[in-house]
């Protein structure tokens, strides 16, 4: 076994460990292996170990990637980064999943862009959850709305809900903001949206958005190491 491949499998069993502690159902929490900045080489690695979700972040990179990874026939792309209006064609056309949705008008440039023939692209509302200036998604406030509108497109499934929980927040405060995003994810059921993913949690907060109701993790560094930006 390579580190990455030892490195997902850790990730994997403390997930595992994690539900149990937590009375969940076992395999409740996918894990999303975030591979920005990362080469198409460490995601084969990855690959190899059994991993099939892969998050990346910058459309450009990912685009690359796809082409270099076009062997990989069930890879699962889900995009978690900001998406320019210039940009939306490339997700139309190559993502499963879109974790960042935080504007009705990126939303709709998706699903009048996605390819007939392909399934409905798989969308979460990206919910700015501590109301963090200078950061992306939503105002909890108007989470439900947002989803709502989204929900009407053609080609768009709504299936929940995402954030980044603000940084350097404690155990307390990472409960009550995945705890605020639960409780998110219920209005919008009783909205009537038959929406059932939380994508909350990273390397850091993993364990705790688990016990919170995580269906969706979202794992960089503890997988593939420190990120190299340059
Ligand atoms: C980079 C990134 C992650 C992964 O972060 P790690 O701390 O490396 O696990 C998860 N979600 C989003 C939105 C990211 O940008």
């Amino acid at each position: 076994m390579t580190s990455l491949q030892h490195n997902y499998q850790a990730v994997l069993s403390e997930i595992a460990r994690t539900e149990a502690a937590a009375h969940r159902k076992p395999g409740g929490t996918k894990l999303v292996a975030v591979s920005k900045t990362f080469p198409a080489s460490d995601i084969r690695e990855v690959y190899a170990a059994g991993c099939r979700d892969f998050g990346e972040n910058y459309i450009q990179e990912w685009y690359e990637k796809t082409r270099e990874l076009a062997d990989l026939p069930d890879i699962v792309w889900h995009v978690i980064g900001d998406i320019q209006s210039n940009k939306t064609k490339y997700v139309a056309e190559r993502a499963h999943w879109v974790h960042t949705v935080g504007r009705l008008k990126t939303a709709q440039r998706l699903s009048t862009q996605r390819p007939s023939e392909m399934p409905p692209l798989q969308v979460c509302i990206e919910v700015n959850i501590a109301a963090e200036p200078n950061k992306h998604g939503v105002a909890p406030e108007e989470a439900v709305a947002l989803a709502v509108e989204v929900a009407k497109l053609a080609n768009i499934q709504v299936r929940g809900l995402m954030c980044v929980a603000k940084a350097g927040s404690s155990a307390e405060e990472l409960r009550r903001q995945f705890g605020r995003m639960r409780q998110l994810l219920t209005d919008l059921n009783n909205a009537g949206i038959a929406a059932d993913v939380l994508s909350i949690g990273m390397s850091a907060d993993m364990e705790i958005a688990v016990e919170c109701g995580a269906t969706h993790v979202r794992v960089g560094s503890a997988i593939f190491g420190r990120r190299d930006y340059r």
